[in-house]
């Protein structure tokens, strides 16, 4: 199975930490964007032989996408790929994007997760990451997602922010639990090149973030997260605890962690459309342009390239066997209960991992930070705070 990532890079702000391919006041091109997706979905479609079992609408801020657009894209969407009874269809929205009317179409068209791009529950917090939204702002979509039948609701949280307290981060994730959502993503604020928020700490006009203190705030959320009934699935994912009674049973533990991402963090292929989208499909790592009026233009353009590329290709990568191996730990060892097993791993590449990455398993797990048993590898708790240096051994 194959999942769909559709990227909707449009915003009606930039964001003081965001690095992402997003961009502020390109309102009016949003028909023609809308337009070359379902363009681009016809055409993606016609080579996908394999069931769609997730789909993603990511950003920017594809909450800003009108609901007779999206109608009809949805209709591409169904025309041109094989969705599954089950799929996951996730759209990530702006809490102040979002009225009752609109959630309630999201939920007519068949998106059954929203994903809330919350990120603190403090005003000056909120105000510094240049966020158009307010606290109240989260907990009333929240409200207007249940009442349109919103089963999954996740949201965003950003911690080790300049200037943010422990105590301030403690009021931030209880008055988000309080809310009674399913999923809750943790993000480490990280200073990007090119944001203004790098800039305002390199001049001196705020501190410097506390790197001990955000491992701090992380440790606590876990904790105040295990007690809440979460359950944490990814370094950065938690998922409310619910068994499933269903055949999905095999993709995930908790009906509440994202199947799509588990698509990424097995290595699993996914097909990227939109400006700036990337995919793994076919043995190639592959990005379509990323400036919106490039992709459009490029849409227009219309030249053939054989599945799963599309006109608006900008970069593929031929991946060989030894990339891919590295990369399926690189993203498994990220999921921190199932890490990478080893009957998968075999299974996938003819070779245990023991014969590919003994030297590198064997360093972390003498370091005490990867928990390596002839059932597979997974990253310890002592691991998840030096994610990244572990992770660099497979690259
Ligand atoms: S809303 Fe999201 S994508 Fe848009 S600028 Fe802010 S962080 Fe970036």
């Amino acid at each position: 199975m194959i999942s769909v990532f559709i990227a909707f890079p449009f915003c009606r702000h930039k964001c003081s930490y965001c690095d992402l391919n997003a961009y502020a006041g390109l309102d009016d091109l949003i028909p023609a964007y809308v337009e070359s997706l379902i363009v681009e979905t016809r055409l993606i479609g016609r080579g996908a032989d394999a069931p769609v079992h997730t789909v993603y609408f990511g950003g920017g801020t594809p909450s800003l996408i009108p609901l007779p657009l999206l109608s009809d894209l949805f209709a591409s969407l169904r025309d041109s790929f094989a969705l599954t009874d089950d799929c996951e269809i996730s759209l990530e929205a702006n809490p102040d994007t979002v009225d009752a009317a609109y959630l309630k179409g999201l939920r007519q068209l068949g998106v059954n997760r929203l994903s809330l791009g919350a990120q603190s529950a403090q005003a000056n917090e909120l105000t510094l990451f240049g966020r158009t939204h307010t606290f109240d702002d989260v907990a009333r979509a929240v409200k207007l997602a249940r009442e349109a039948g919103f089963e999954n609701i996740s949201l965003d949280l950003i911690y080790g922010a300049p200037g943010q307290t422990m105590e301030s981060w403690q009021d931030t994730m209880k008055r988000h639990l309080a809310l009674g959502v399913d999923h809750f993503s943790l993000y480490a604020l990280s200073l990007d090149f090119g944001t203004p928020l790098r800039a305002w700490v390199s001049r001196g006009l705020l501190p410097e973030p506390d790197s001990d203190l955000a491992a701090e705030m992380y440790e606590w959320a876990d904790e105040e997260l295990g007690r809440a009934g979460f359950t944490q699935y990814e370094i950065s994912s938690w998922a409310k605890k619910e068994e499933l009674q269903t055949s999905n049973s095999k993709l995930q533990n908790s009906k509440f962690e994202c199947r799509h991402n588990l698509q990424y963090w097995r290595n699993e292929p996914y097909l990227g459309l939109g400006a700036g989208a990337h995919g793994w499909c076919g043995g190639f790592r592959y990005s379509n342009a990323a400036s919106p009026k490039a992709y459009v233009n490029r849409m227009k353009e219309g030249v053939e390239r054989p599945f799963p590329f599309s006109p608006a290709l900008a970069q593929s990568i031929p991946v060989n066997r030894e990339t891919e191996m590295s990369e399926t730990m690189l993203t498994g060892l990220r999921l921190v209960s199932e890490g990478v097993s080893e009957e998968s791993f075999r299974q996938r590449y003819g070779s245990g991992l023991g014969d590919v990455f003994a030297k590198e398993l064997g360093e972390l797990s003498a370091r005490g930070l990867v928990e390596w048993t002839e059932d597979g590898a997974r990253l310890k708790k002592e691991g998840r705070l030096v994610a990244n240096w572990a992770f660099e051994k497979f690259v």
